[in-house]
Protein backbone atom coordinates (compact mmCIF):
# COMPACT_ATOMS: atom_id res chain seq x y z
CA UNK A 1 0.00 0.00 0.00
CA UNK A 2 2.90 2.27 0.46
CA UNK A 3 5.69 3.43 -1.17
CA UNK A 4 8.17 3.96 1.76
CA UNK A 5 7.29 1.50 4.78
CA UNK A 6 9.78 3.54 6.56
CA UNK A 7 8.69 7.10 5.98
CA UNK A 8 5.36 6.17 6.93
CA UNK A 9 5.95 4.54 10.16
CA UNK A 10 8.17 7.51 11.27
CA UNK A 11 4.53 9.38 9.86
CA UNK A 12 2.50 7.87 12.45
CA UNK A 13 4.73 7.97 15.03
CA UNK A 14 4.70 11.58 14.53
CA UNK A 15 1.15 11.77 14.36
CA UNK A 16 0.86 9.76 17.92
CA UNK A 17 3.54 12.03 19.55
CA UNK A 18 1.65 15.17 17.98
CA UNK A 19 -1.94 13.66 19.82
CA UNK A 20 -0.38 12.17 22.73
CA UNK A 21 3.52 13.93 23.21
CA UNK A 22 5.42 15.43 25.02
CA UNK A 23 5.75 18.83 23.47
CA UNK A 24 5.94 22.28 24.38
CA UNK A 25 3.11 23.15 26.42
CA UNK A 26 2.38 26.28 23.80
CA UNK A 27 -0.63 26.29 21.61
CA UNK A 28 1.40 29.07 19.13
CA UNK A 29 4.97 28.64 18.05
CA UNK A 30 7.80 31.23 18.50
CA UNK A 31 8.66 34.04 16.80
CA UNK A 32 11.33 32.46 16.40
CA UNK A 33 10.17 29.21 15.37
CA UNK A 34 8.19 30.79 12.58
CA UNK A 35 10.89 32.95 11.25
CA UNK A 36 12.90 29.57 11.32
CA UNK A 37 10.09 27.42 9.73
CA UNK A 38 9.63 30.35 6.68
CA UNK A 39 13.45 30.13 6.17
CA UNK A 40 13.51 26.61 5.42
CA UNK A 41 10.62 26.86 2.86
CA UNK A 42 12.43 25.60 -0.32
CA UNK A 43 12.17 28.40 -2.28
CA UNK A 44 12.11 27.42 -6.23
CA UNK A 45 10.99 23.83 -7.52
CA UNK A 46 13.99 21.36 -7.42
CA UNK A 47 15.27 19.62 -10.72
CA UNK A 48 16.22 16.67 -9.29
CA UNK A 49 13.56 16.42 -6.28
CA UNK A 50 15.31 15.74 -2.68
CA UNK A 51 13.17 12.29 -2.06
CA UNK A 52 10.59 10.83 0.07
CA UNK A 53 12.82 10.85 3.23
CA UNK A 54 13.96 14.23 2.71
CA UNK A 55 10.98 15.61 1.85
CA UNK A 56 9.14 14.18 4.56
CA UNK A 57 11.47 14.99 7.01
CA UNK A 58 11.20 18.82 5.84
CA UNK A 59 8.05 18.47 6.68
CA UNK A 60 8.12 17.36 10.09
CA UNK A 61 11.41 19.36 11.79
CA UNK A 62 11.28 22.48 9.70
CA UNK A 63 8.19 23.35 7.99
CA UNK A 64 5.53 22.02 11.11
CA UNK A 65 7.72 24.02 13.29
CA UNK A 66 6.01 26.84 12.34
CA UNK A 67 2.54 25.50 12.89
CA UNK A 68 0.06 26.35 15.53
CA UNK A 69 -1.30 23.94 18.20
CA UNK A 70 -5.02 24.75 16.53
CA UNK A 71 -6.62 21.48 16.79
CA UNK A 72 -3.78 19.33 18.94
CA UNK A 73 -4.71 21.79 22.11
CA UNK A 74 -7.50 22.16 24.16
CA UNK A 75 -6.71 25.69 24.91
CA UNK A 76 -6.87 26.99 21.19
CA UNK A 77 -9.75 28.75 21.57
CA UNK A 78 -10.22 30.92 18.45
CA UNK A 79 -12.70 30.39 16.01
CA UNK A 80 -14.30 27.78 16.34
CA UNK A 81 -11.28 25.10 15.26
CA UNK A 82 -12.31 21.71 16.96
CA UNK A 83 -9.55 19.12 17.23
CA UNK A 84 -9.82 15.83 15.55
CA UNK A 85 -11.22 12.81 17.39
CA UNK A 86 -8.61 9.74 17.41
CA UNK A 87 -10.79 7.89 15.51
CA UNK A 88 -11.63 10.40 13.00
CA UNK A 89 -7.40 11.02 12.69
CA UNK A 90 -6.85 7.93 11.75
CA UNK A 91 -9.74 7.12 9.62
CA UNK A 92 -8.74 10.26 7.23
CA UNK A 93 -5.43 8.62 6.97
CA UNK A 94 -7.23 6.02 5.22
CA UNK A 95 -8.69 8.37 3.08
CA UNK A 96 -5.59 9.05 1.71
CA UNK A 97 -3.85 5.88 1.75
CA UNK A 98 -7.10 4.23 -0.34
CA UNK A 99 -7.73 7.80 -2.28
CA UNK A 100 -11.38 6.59 -3.35
CA UNK A 101 -12.95 8.86 -5.47
CA UNK A 102 -17.02 9.41 -4.54
CA UNK A 103 -18.15 11.58 -7.39
CA UNK A 104 -20.33 8.51 -9.02
CA UNK A 105 -22.30 5.55 -7.56
CA UNK A 106 -20.79 2.49 -8.68
CA UNK A 107 -21.89 -0.42 -6.61
CA UNK A 108 -20.30 -2.89 -8.31
CA UNK A 109 -16.72 -1.52 -8.26
CA UNK A 110 -16.77 0.70 -4.60
CA UNK A 111 -19.05 0.44 -1.99
CA UNK A 112 -17.33 4.07 -1.28
CA UNK A 113 -20.58 6.54 -1.94
CA UNK A 114 -22.16 3.79 0.43
CA UNK A 115 -20.16 4.10 3.25
CA UNK A 116 -20.96 8.38 2.32
CA UNK A 117 -24.70 7.63 2.31
CA UNK A 118 -24.36 5.52 5.33
CA UNK A 119 -21.93 8.43 7.13
CA UNK A 120 -24.37 11.05 6.85
CA UNK A 121 -27.79 9.50 7.66
CA UNK A 122 -25.80 8.40 10.87
CA UNK A 123 -25.36 12.00 10.89
CA UNK A 124 -28.91 12.94 10.60
CA UNK A 125 -29.77 10.12 13.33
CA UNK A 126 -27.36 12.17 15.79
CA UNK A 127 -28.69 15.24 14.72
CA UNK A 128 -32.44 13.98 15.36
CA UNK A 129 -33.13 14.31 12.11
CA UNK A 130 -35.07 11.32 10.33
CA UNK A 131 -32.86 9.85 7.19
CA UNK A 132 -35.95 9.27 5.36
CA UNK A 133 -37.11 13.04 5.11
CA UNK A 134 -33.87 14.78 4.86
CA UNK A 135 -32.66 12.63 1.34
CA UNK A 136 -30.34 15.26 -0.12
CA UNK A 137 -27.38 14.71 1.51
CA UNK A 138 -23.62 15.75 1.13
CA UNK A 139 -20.68 17.03 2.29
CA UNK A 140 -18.73 20.02 1.80
CA UNK A 141 -15.64 21.48 2.17
CA UNK A 142 -16.93 23.34 5.08
CA UNK A 143 -19.75 25.39 6.30
CA UNK A 144 -19.38 27.92 3.78
CA UNK A 145 -19.39 25.82 1.10
CA UNK A 146 -22.72 24.50 2.69
CA UNK A 147 -24.32 27.71 2.82
CA UNK A 148 -23.58 28.36 -0.78
CA UNK A 149 -25.30 24.68 -1.50
CA UNK A 150 -28.32 25.72 0.85
CA UNK A 151 -28.85 28.85 -1.16
CA UNK A 152 -28.63 27.70 -4.61
CA UNK A 153 -31.18 25.01 -3.72
CA UNK A 154 -33.34 27.71 -1.86
CA UNK A 155 -33.18 30.05 -4.79
CA UNK A 156 -33.77 27.00 -7.49
CA UNK A 157 -36.95 26.97 -4.78
CA UNK A 158 -38.20 30.21 -4.68
CA UNK A 159 -38.17 31.31 -8.18
CA UNK A 160 -40.09 27.92 -8.86
CA UNK A 161 -42.63 28.64 -6.65
CA UNK A 162 -43.01 31.89 -7.84
CA UNK A 163 -43.23 30.97 -11.09
CA UNK A 164 -46.03 28.40 -10.34
CA UNK A 165 -47.88 31.63 -9.21
CA UNK A 166 -48.26 32.73 -12.72
CA UNK A 167 -48.36 29.21 -14.14
CA UNK A 168 -44.80 29.55 -15.44
CA UNK A 169 -44.23 25.59 -14.32
CA UNK A 170 -41.04 24.33 -14.09
CA UNK A 171 -38.83 27.74 -14.27
CA UNK A 172 -35.27 26.21 -13.30
CA UNK A 173 -32.42 28.25 -12.62
CA UNK A 174 -29.79 25.78 -13.18
CA UNK A 175 -31.53 25.01 -16.68
CA UNK A 176 -31.56 28.77 -17.87
CA UNK A 177 -29.96 31.16 -15.39
CA UNK A 178 -30.91 33.08 -13.02
CA UNK A 179 -32.38 35.87 -15.51
CA UNK A 180 -34.22 34.46 -17.62
CA UNK A 181 -35.47 32.36 -14.42
CA UNK A 182 -36.46 35.92 -12.42
CA UNK A 183 -38.27 36.65 -16.45
CA UNK A 184 -40.36 34.06 -16.67
CA UNK A 185 -40.93 33.81 -12.77
CA UNK A 186 -42.11 37.50 -12.91
CA UNK A 187 -39.75 38.55 -10.45
CA UNK A 188 -37.89 41.63 -9.65
CA UNK A 189 -35.72 40.75 -6.46
CA UNK A 190 -34.53 37.72 -4.14
CA UNK A 191 -34.47 38.91 -0.39
CA UNK A 192 -32.48 36.57 2.13
CA UNK A 193 -34.24 37.50 5.34
CA UNK A 194 -32.10 36.77 8.59
CA UNK A 195 -30.67 37.94 11.98
CA UNK A 196 -27.30 37.62 13.18
CA UNK A 197 -25.84 36.13 10.10
CA UNK A 198 -22.36 34.51 9.81
CA UNK A 199 -20.18 36.49 7.45
CA UNK A 200 -20.07 33.60 5.07
CA UNK A 201 -23.89 33.68 4.60
CA UNK A 202 -22.97 37.27 2.48
CA UNK A 203 -20.26 35.14 0.66
CA UNK A 204 -22.51 32.64 -0.49
CA UNK A 205 -25.17 35.09 -1.37
CA UNK A 206 -22.50 36.42 -3.95
CA UNK A 207 -21.17 33.49 -5.27
CA UNK A 208 -24.51 31.73 -6.21
CA UNK A 209 -26.01 35.33 -8.09
CA UNK A 210 -27.95 36.69 -5.23
CA UNK A 211 -25.35 39.32 -4.26
CA UNK A 212 -24.15 40.66 -0.31
CA UNK A 213 -26.67 43.56 -0.31
CA UNK A 214 -29.48 40.65 -0.24
CA UNK A 215 -29.11 39.66 2.34
CA UNK A 216 -31.41 41.61 5.19
CA UNK A 217 -31.07 41.76 9.16
CA UNK A 218 -34.74 41.95 10.47
CA UNK A 219 -33.45 41.42 14.23
CA UNK A 220 -35.46 42.74 16.97
CA UNK A 221 -34.36 46.22 17.74
CA UNK A 222 -34.01 44.83 21.77
CA UNK A 223 -32.61 41.65 20.90
CA UNK A 224 -31.22 41.64 17.58
CA UNK A 225 -30.81 37.77 17.19
CA UNK A 226 -34.56 37.40 17.33
CA UNK A 227 -36.57 37.71 14.21
CA UNK A 228 -39.13 40.10 14.04
CA UNK A 229 -42.07 38.25 12.96
CA UNK A 230 -44.25 41.53 11.73
CA UNK A 231 -41.14 43.10 10.02
CA UNK A 232 -40.80 39.55 8.12
CA UNK A 233 -44.01 39.27 7.48
CA UNK A 234 -44.15 42.30 6.19
CA UNK A 235 -40.86 41.81 3.55
CA UNK A 236 -42.10 38.17 2.54
CA UNK A 237 -45.18 39.87 1.37
CA UNK A 238 -43.26 42.78 -0.96
CA UNK A 239 -44.48 42.35 -4.39
CA UNK A 240 -42.20 41.01 -7.44
CA UNK A 241 -39.76 39.30 -4.10
CA UNK A 242 -38.92 36.22 -3.67
CA UNK A 243 -37.39 35.25 -0.07
CA UNK A 244 -34.96 32.69 1.88
CA UNK A 245 -34.79 33.06 5.27
CA UNK A 246 -32.03 32.03 6.80
CA UNK A 247 -31.71 30.87 10.61
CA UNK A 248 -28.39 31.75 12.50
CA UNK A 249 -28.63 28.09 15.02
CA UNK A 250 -26.08 29.46 17.03
CA UNK A 251 -24.39 32.64 16.28
CA UNK A 252 -20.75 33.00 16.03
CA UNK A 253 -19.92 36.17 18.56
CA UNK A 254 -22.49 35.11 21.13
CA UNK A 255 -23.26 31.41 20.57
CA UNK A 256 -27.26 32.57 20.87
CA UNK A 257 -29.94 31.19 18.91
CA UNK A 258 -32.15 33.01 16.46
CA UNK A 259 -35.28 30.75 17.41
CA UNK A 260 -36.25 29.85 21.08
CA UNK A 261 -38.90 26.80 20.45
CA UNK A 262 -41.25 24.83 18.38
CA UNK A 263 -43.88 27.32 18.35
CA UNK A 264 -41.21 29.62 16.45
CA UNK A 265 -40.73 27.41 14.20
CA UNK A 266 -44.06 26.67 13.42
CA UNK A 267 -44.87 30.19 12.47
CA UNK A 268 -41.87 31.10 10.36
CA UNK A 269 -42.71 27.47 8.17
CA UNK A 270 -46.20 28.66 8.34
CA UNK A 271 -45.11 32.35 7.17
CA UNK A 272 -42.44 30.57 4.31
CA UNK A 273 -45.25 28.03 3.08
CA UNK A 274 -47.98 31.03 2.65
CA UNK A 275 -45.26 33.00 0.31
CA UNK A 276 -43.58 30.25 -1.43
CA UNK A 277 -40.04 30.78 0.68
CA UNK A 278 -37.49 28.54 1.67
CA UNK A 279 -36.00 28.08 5.14
CA UNK A 280 -31.97 27.51 5.14
CA UNK A 281 -30.51 26.64 9.08
CA UNK A 282 -27.25 27.98 9.19
CA UNK A 283 -26.40 25.34 12.30
CA UNK A 284 -22.36 25.09 11.75
CA UNK A 285 -21.73 24.12 15.30
CA UNK A 286 -25.06 24.90 16.66
CA UNK A 287 -26.91 22.45 15.16
CA UNK A 288 -24.93 19.63 17.29
CA UNK A 289 -27.20 21.05 20.04
CA UNK A 290 -29.27 18.39 19.05
CA UNK A 291 -27.75 15.95 20.65
CA UNK A 292 -28.69 17.56 24.51
CA UNK A 293 -31.19 15.99 26.56
CA UNK A 294 -30.86 17.49 30.31
CA UNK A 295 -32.45 20.37 32.01
CA UNK A 296 -29.30 22.38 32.36
CA UNK A 297 -29.51 22.69 28.44
CA UNK A 298 -33.03 23.79 28.03
CA UNK A 299 -31.83 26.76 26.44
CA UNK A 300 -29.80 25.44 23.85
CA UNK A 301 -32.21 22.49 23.32
CA UNK A 302 -34.75 25.03 22.70
CA UNK A 303 -32.39 27.30 20.41
CA UNK A 304 -32.57 24.23 17.95
CA UNK A 305 -35.87 22.55 18.79
CA UNK A 306 -37.79 22.72 15.23
CA UNK A 307 -34.84 22.64 12.93
CA UNK A 308 -36.51 19.45 11.47
CA UNK A 309 -39.42 21.71 9.86
CA UNK A 310 -36.93 23.69 7.63
CA UNK A 311 -36.65 23.11 4.13
CA UNK A 312 -32.25 22.75 4.38
CA UNK A 313 -29.23 22.77 7.24
CA UNK A 314 -25.62 23.35 6.78
CA UNK A 315 -23.60 22.35 9.64
CA UNK A 316 -19.68 21.73 10.21
CA UNK A 317 -17.99 18.36 10.68
CA UNK A 318 -14.78 20.20 11.71
CA UNK A 319 -16.07 22.12 14.14
CA UNK A 320 -17.74 19.78 17.27
CA UNK A 321 -17.97 16.86 15.54
CA UNK A 322 -14.49 17.36 15.82
CA UNK A 323 -13.58 15.94 12.45
CA UNK A 324 -9.98 16.77 10.55
CA UNK A 325 -10.47 19.91 8.41
CA UNK A 326 -12.24 19.56 5.18
CA UNK A 327 -15.41 18.47 6.25
CA UNK A 328 -18.74 20.13 6.23
CA UNK A 329 -22.44 18.68 5.34
CA UNK A 330 -25.70 19.50 4.07
CA UNK A 331 -28.91 18.06 4.03
CA UNK A 332 -31.79 19.08 2.51
CA UNK A 333 -35.92 17.55 2.07
CA UNK A 334 -35.94 18.22 -1.41
CA UNK A 335 -34.26 15.45 -3.30
CA UNK A 336 -35.39 16.13 -7.07
CA UNK A 337 -34.39 19.80 -6.26
CA UNK A 338 -30.80 18.74 -5.64
CA UNK A 339 -30.33 17.77 -9.41
CA UNK A 340 -32.09 20.55 -11.18
CA UNK A 341 -29.15 22.62 -9.76
CA UNK A 342 -26.19 20.10 -9.63
CA UNK A 343 -26.91 17.54 -12.58
CA UNK A 344 -24.00 17.36 -14.83
CA UNK A 345 -26.08 17.01 -18.06
CA UNK A 346 -25.07 14.80 -20.63
CA UNK A 347 -21.91 12.60 -19.50
CA UNK A 348 -23.47 9.15 -20.33
CA UNK A 349 -20.05 7.68 -18.75
CA UNK A 350 -21.27 9.51 -15.43
CA UNK A 351 -24.75 8.07 -15.10
CA UNK A 352 -25.80 5.32 -13.25
CA UNK A 353 -29.56 5.07 -13.73
CA UNK A 354 -30.75 6.23 -10.62
CA UNK A 355 -33.92 3.86 -9.11
CA UNK A 356 -36.01 6.19 -6.84
CA UNK A 357 -34.64 5.74 -3.55
CA UNK A 358 -31.36 4.66 -5.06
CA UNK A 359 -28.19 6.40 -3.70
CA UNK A 360 -27.30 9.55 -5.69
CA UNK A 361 -24.12 9.79 -7.54
CA UNK A 362 -22.95 12.83 -4.89
CA UNK A 363 -21.37 14.63 -8.06
CA UNK A 364 -25.12 15.40 -9.07
CA UNK A 365 -26.37 16.65 -5.34
CA UNK A 366 -22.89 18.78 -4.82
CA UNK A 367 -20.13 20.97 -5.78
CA UNK A 368 -17.59 18.87 -6.79
CA UNK A 369 -17.18 16.37 -9.15
CA UNK A 370 -13.95 14.37 -7.92
CA UNK A 371 -13.56 14.23 -4.75
CA UNK A 372 -12.27 12.66 -1.65
CA UNK A 373 -13.84 10.27 0.45
CA UNK A 374 -14.44 12.90 2.88
CA UNK A 375 -16.96 10.32 5.03
CA UNK A 376 -14.92 8.07 6.32
CA UNK A 377 -13.79 9.94 9.38
CA UNK A 378 -17.40 11.00 9.90
CA UNK A 379 -18.23 7.31 9.91
CA UNK A 380 -15.54 6.31 12.01
CA UNK A 381 -16.28 9.16 14.52
CA UNK A 382 -19.87 8.18 14.96
CA UNK A 383 -19.38 4.54 15.45
CA UNK A 384 -16.57 4.49 18.00
CA UNK A 385 -18.04 6.93 20.08
CA UNK A 386 -21.87 6.74 19.43
CA UNK A 387 -24.67 9.57 20.57
CA UNK A 388 -24.04 9.32 23.66
CA UNK A 389 -20.02 9.53 23.01
CA UNK A 390 -20.83 12.76 21.20
CA UNK A 391 -23.24 14.04 24.30
CA UNK A 392 -20.76 13.43 26.59
CA UNK A 393 -17.96 15.42 25.52
CA UNK A 394 -20.45 18.15 24.45
CA UNK A 395 -21.18 18.17 27.81
CA UNK A 396 -17.85 18.58 28.60
CA UNK A 397 -16.93 21.40 26.61
CA UNK A 398 -20.47 23.34 27.88
CA UNK A 399 -19.24 22.86 31.67
CA UNK A 400 -15.87 24.81 30.59
CA UNK A 401 -17.76 27.48 28.57
CA UNK A 402 -20.06 28.02 31.80
CA UNK A 403 -16.69 27.65 34.09
CA UNK A 404 -14.96 30.70 32.20
CA UNK A 405 -18.78 32.49 31.90
CA UNK A 406 -19.36 32.20 35.83
CA UNK A 407 -15.32 33.12 36.28
CA UNK A 408 -15.97 36.10 33.97
CA UNK A 409 -19.26 37.33 35.60
CA UNK A 410 -17.79 37.52 39.10
CA UNK A 411 -14.09 38.96 38.05
CA UNK A 412 -13.86 42.57 38.97
CA UNK A 413 -11.40 42.73 35.97
CA UNK A 414 -13.56 41.44 33.32
CA UNK A 415 -17.33 41.65 32.03
CA UNK A 416 -19.39 39.55 30.16
CA UNK A 417 -21.12 40.13 27.20
CA UNK A 418 -23.56 40.53 25.51
CA UNK A 419 -24.62 42.57 28.67
CA UNK A 420 -28.10 41.23 29.92
CA UNK A 421 -29.69 42.89 33.15
CA UNK A 422 -30.74 39.00 34.52
CA UNK A 423 -29.41 37.38 36.96
CA UNK A 424 -26.41 34.94 36.74
CA UNK A 425 -27.98 31.52 37.06
CA UNK A 426 -30.44 32.39 33.71
CA UNK A 427 -27.57 34.07 32.06
CA UNK A 428 -25.51 31.04 32.62
CA UNK A 429 -27.84 28.60 31.47
CA UNK A 430 -28.28 30.38 27.77
CA UNK A 431 -23.76 29.43 27.51
CA UNK A 432 -23.29 27.33 25.31
CA UNK A 433 -19.88 27.26 23.79
CA UNK A 434 -18.63 30.69 23.24
CA UNK A 435 -17.81 33.39 25.66
CA UNK A 436 -17.88 36.99 24.34
CA UNK A 437 -16.31 39.59 27.17
CA UNK A 438 -14.09 42.61 27.30
CA UNK A 439 -11.58 43.72 29.87
CA UNK A 440 -13.54 46.99 32.03
CA UNK A 441 -10.43 48.82 31.44
CA UNK A 442 -10.76 50.11 28.18
CA UNK A 443 -6.97 51.06 27.66
CA UNK A 444 -6.23 47.26 28.60
CA UNK A 445 -9.21 45.87 26.72
CA UNK A 446 -7.64 47.78 23.79
CA UNK A 447 -4.94 44.95 23.99
CA UNK A 448 -6.67 42.54 25.61
CA UNK A 449 -6.29 40.11 23.18
CA UNK A 450 -2.87 40.20 22.23
CA UNK A 451 -1.77 39.90 25.84
CA UNK A 452 -3.68 36.82 26.55
CA UNK A 453 -2.55 35.18 23.26
CA UNK A 454 1.21 36.51 24.29
CA UNK A 455 1.26 33.97 27.11
CA UNK A 456 0.67 30.90 24.19
CA UNK A 457 -1.09 29.27 27.26
CA UNK A 458 -4.71 29.78 25.44
CA UNK A 459 -5.58 31.62 21.91
CA UNK A 460 -8.82 33.08 21.84
CA UNK A 461 -10.72 35.09 18.85
CA UNK A 462 -10.41 39.22 19.03
CA UNK A 463 -13.84 40.32 17.50
CA UNK A 464 -15.49 43.46 18.08
CA UNK A 465 -18.72 44.04 19.97
CA UNK A 466 -21.11 47.56 20.41
CA UNK A 467 -18.03 49.30 18.51
CA UNK A 468 -15.51 48.27 20.88
CA UNK A 469 -12.92 45.52 20.62
CA UNK A 470 -13.81 42.71 22.42
CA UNK A 471 -12.83 38.96 23.64
CA UNK A 472 -13.85 35.04 22.26
CA UNK A 473 -13.57 31.90 23.49
CA UNK A 474 -14.48 29.32 21.66
CA UNK A 475 -14.65 25.74 23.44
CA UNK A 476 -14.72 23.31 20.70
CA UNK A 477 -12.28 20.62 21.19
CA UNK A 478 -12.87 16.80 22.22
CA UNK A 479 -10.22 16.39 24.75
CA UNK A 480 -11.70 19.44 26.77
CA UNK A 481 -10.71 18.92 30.74
CA UNK A 482 -13.25 21.37 32.11
CA UNK A 483 -11.80 21.36 35.61
CA UNK A 484 -7.78 21.45 34.41
CA UNK A 485 -8.75 23.94 31.52
CA UNK A 486 -10.60 26.42 33.71
CA UNK A 487 -7.64 26.37 35.88
CA UNK A 488 -5.50 27.49 33.27
CA UNK A 489 -7.64 30.18 31.79
CA UNK A 490 -7.96 31.56 35.10
CA UNK A 491 -4.99 32.17 36.29
CA UNK A 492 -4.11 33.29 32.31
CA UNK A 493 -6.96 35.99 32.91
CA UNK A 494 -6.09 36.75 36.75
CA UNK A 495 -2.28 37.33 35.46
CA UNK A 496 -2.86 39.50 32.67
CA UNK A 497 -5.19 41.58 34.69
CA UNK A 498 -2.60 41.87 37.60
CA UNK A 499 0.60 42.57 35.19
CA UNK A 500 -1.80 45.38 33.45
CA UNK A 501 -2.13 46.96 36.74
CA UNK A 502 1.32 46.81 37.93
CA UNK A 503 2.50 48.28 34.61
CA UNK A 504 0.29 51.29 35.16
CA UNK A 505 1.18 51.69 38.98
CA UNK A 506 4.77 51.61 37.54
CA UNK A 507 4.55 54.45 34.61
C1 LIG B 1 -17.70 28.66 11.03
C2 LIG B 1 -19.01 29.06 10.54
C3 LIG B 1 -19.26 29.18 9.17
C4 LIG B 1 -18.18 28.98 8.13
O1 LIG B 1 -17.71 27.69 8.19
P1 LIG B 1 -16.41 27.19 7.40
O2 LIG B 1 -16.39 25.76 7.76
O3 LIG B 1 -15.28 27.98 7.93
O4 LIG B 1 -16.64 27.41 5.95
C5 LIG B 1 -20.54 29.50 8.78
N1 LIG B 1 -21.51 29.73 9.68
C6 LIG B 1 -21.30 29.64 11.00
C7 LIG B 1 -22.42 29.90 11.95
C8 LIG B 1 -20.04 29.30 11.48
O5 LIG B 1 -19.81 29.23 12.79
Amino acid sequence: MFQDQDGIKELSAAIAELHNGSRPNTVLPSDGCLAQARKSLIQTLPEAGLGVQKAIRHLMEEVASGFNASSRSSNYYGFVTGGSTEAATLADNLVTAYDQNVQVHLPKETIATEVEDRALSLLCELLKLDPAQWQHRTFTTGATASNAVGLACGREYVIAEAGATRNSSNVSVGQVGLFEAMYQAGLDKIQILTTVPHSSLSKAASLVGLGRTSVKTIGMESSPHKFDMSLLKKNLQAPGTASIIAISCGEVNTGLFATSGIEEMQQLRKLCDTYGAWIHVDGAFGILGRILDAADYTEIIRGCEGMELADSITGDGHKLLNVPYDCGFFVSRHRDLAQHVFQNPNAAYLNAAPASNAILSPLNIGIENSRRLRALPVYATLIAYGSAGYREMLERQISLARGIANFVLSSPDYELLPQLSKPAEEVLATIYIIILFRAKDEALNKELVQRINATSKVYISGTAWDGKPACRFAVSNWKTNAAKDLSLIKNVLQSVAQEWEASKNKS
